[in-house]
């Protein structure tokens, strides 16, 4: 560890913070008389602190806390709720590299990615005080005179928030920053993987939401998914469930919330394809697949997991990657050190899946062309970036599943149709891309008919990972409808009110029904 990280960001003098040996294992453990989550350093396997856990108690102090600070909060203009987002984002501006290389130390995302990471909910934000000035409604021509035909946005009520563990700040980002402008209180239940750095991020936050006079807005509640976790869903004082995590996840969540009748956000699991066709410039197609498969350690929803190459290229194709995955393997390794291109995974669960799918792979008739091992010598969770070759008939039924592991798995095709078709063949439509030097073939893929790339992301000669913030976020099919970030997104947090205003002095009633 460079320097105190813990220290730094305030955790240690955090009441809810405590202090543990290194060999203590992770996970929910009862120490001193308090039940704790243990976090361990992925990279090292050794414990780095704990958090006191909430309980059922906890969760309904926190939600009568955001029920009250949301009646208070709604009061405040926008514009001036965008003033404490602003005030939230520089304090992340400033706090940008201790808790960038917390994400590394607790999630295991090498250095890079971390700063990366927290830059997000700082861009985020940025775009949130603008939207704070705008959250626009429209106005309609009613058909009766001298009536007013007009629809608003209102703020929603508190909001509950579920995050994933491989975005544990810049997920919470998306979703408070935006609702905190619309006039929501927030109150997060973050992956018990990483309770450190949401329990630093939640600090900062409240702390500059409590300078500037709103305390409370901000409301975190680490605790088990069946005690905080089944309660919250079920809450009917959240209008609003804004879940990110595995699809089988979001099928809970969305049933319990839709049983409700409440609104969820779901931003679930990927399966996401690269095309390569014949036309394609390998130089720009080579980094992106490799940065898309390997980085953060096949960890990112938006990780490339398929790679469909024309037959024509799929070899040279395959031979180009091979070689600058050798130059990848010797670069794994502590996510923290310069130089460092994969950091681990993040536990020993995603250790045994990520080698039951290379064995399965292999049982299917997949074969290894690099990788596939996982390198238990190392202490930590590391695994060795694979590429799976699958069988000339593109049957390989692993391929279809979302293994969290940096597994990329390359099918042949013959034409663009066929790509496309395999690309849409999975359950779930998050990111998607394609390289072609050729307009028609790029259209042919983004047709407005909608018959070609059936995710909610779809780019050309760009990857699939590395979203920007000022587009919408989120996939169709199981990776559940969600949008979050940028572009309309804020709408998900509000309620739509229309609204028709009679200045007319007389009664008048639409589709020129008389009732006298
Ligand atoms: P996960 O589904 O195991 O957990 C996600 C969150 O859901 C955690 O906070 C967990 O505690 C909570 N949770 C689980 N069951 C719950 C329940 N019954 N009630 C309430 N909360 C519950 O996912 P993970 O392993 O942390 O993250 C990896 C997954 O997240 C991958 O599938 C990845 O693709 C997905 N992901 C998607 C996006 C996206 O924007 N689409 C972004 C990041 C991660």
């Amino acid at each position: 560890m460079p320097r105190d990280l813990l220290e730094d960001l305030g955790l240690k003098r955090d009441p809810r913070f405590v202090e543990v040996a290194t060999d203590t294992p992770a996970g929910v453990r009862e120490i001193g008389g308090r039940r704790v989550i243990v976090s361990e350093n992925p990279a090292s396997g050794r414990a780095i602190g704990a958090v006191t856990l909430d309980d059922a108690a906890a969760l309904e102090r926190e939600t009568v806390g955001a029920v009250e600070s949301f009646k208070l909060w709604r009061e405040v203009p926008a514009p001036e709720r965008g003033q404490v987002v602003r005030a939230i984002g520089e304090e992340f501006r400033r706090f940008k590299e201790p808790l960038g290389e917390l994400v590394s130390l607790e999630m295991g995302k090498i250095r890079a990615e971390g700063l990366g990471e927290v830059q997000e909910t700082v861009d985020i934000a940025d775009f949130a005080v603008g939207l704070s000035r705008q959250l626009p409604g429209q106005v309609f021509p009613s058909e009766r005179r001298g009536h007013r035909l007009m629809e608003q946005w209102l703020p929603l009520g508190p909001v509950g928030v579920i995050t994933a563990f491989n975005f544990p700040n810049a997920v919470w980002g998306w979703n408070a920053m935006l609702a905190a402008v619309c006039g929501d209180s927030v109150v997060w239940k973050p992956s018990l993987l990483t309770p450190l750095i949401s329990l630093a991020t939640h600090r900062i936050a409240e702390r500059v939401a409590e300078a500037m006079g709103h305390k409370g807005i901000f409301r975190l509640v680490i605790g088990t998914d069946d005690e905080v976790g089944e309660r919250l869903i079920s809450d009917r004082r959240y209008p609003l469930i804004s879940a990110t995590g595995s699809c089988r996840m979001g099928q809970r969540v969305g049933q319990v919330v839709a049983g409700r009748l409440g609104r969820s956000l779901l931003e679930l699991g990927g399966n996401n394809a690269v095309i390569v066709h014949a036309d394609a410039d390998l130089n720009l197609a080579v980094p992106s697949i490799v940065f898309g498969s390997v980085g953060t350690a096949g960890q990112r929803c938006t990780t490339t997991r398929r790679l469909i190459a024309h037959e024509s290229v799929v070899d040279g194709l395959v031979d180009r990657l091979v070689a600058a995955y050798g130059q990848v393997l010797n670069r794994i390794g502590d996510p923290l050190k310069e130089g460092t291109l994969v950091g681990p995974l993040i536990d020993d669960r995603a250790v045994k899946a990520f080698d039951r799918a290379v064995r399965t792979a292999r049982e299917q008739g997949g074969k290894v062309l690099i990788g596939g091992g996982v390198m238990g010598d190392r202490g930590g969770h590391f695994v060795q970036p694979t590429i799976v070759r699958v069988p000339a008939n593109n049957r390989l039924d692993i391929a279809s599943e979302e293994t969290f592991a940096p597994i990329l798995y390359v099918f042949a095709c013959k034409s663009i149709d066929e790509a496309i078709s395999l690309q849409n063949s999975v359950d779930q439509g998050l990111s998607s891309a394609i390289f072609t030097e050729s307009i028609r073939v790029s259209e042919r893929f983004l047709s407005p008919s909608g018959s070609g790339s059936d995710c909610g992301i779809a780019n050309v000669n760009a990857g699939t990972s590395g979203a920007e913030i000022g587009g919408a976020f989120g996939g169709e099919k199981d990776t559940g409808g969600g949008r979050e970030s940028g572009s309309d997104s804020w709408k998900a947090y509000m309620r739509r009110q229309t609204c028709t205003v009679n200045f007319a002095g007389r009664f008048e009633l639409a589709q020129g029904i008389r009732f006298e």
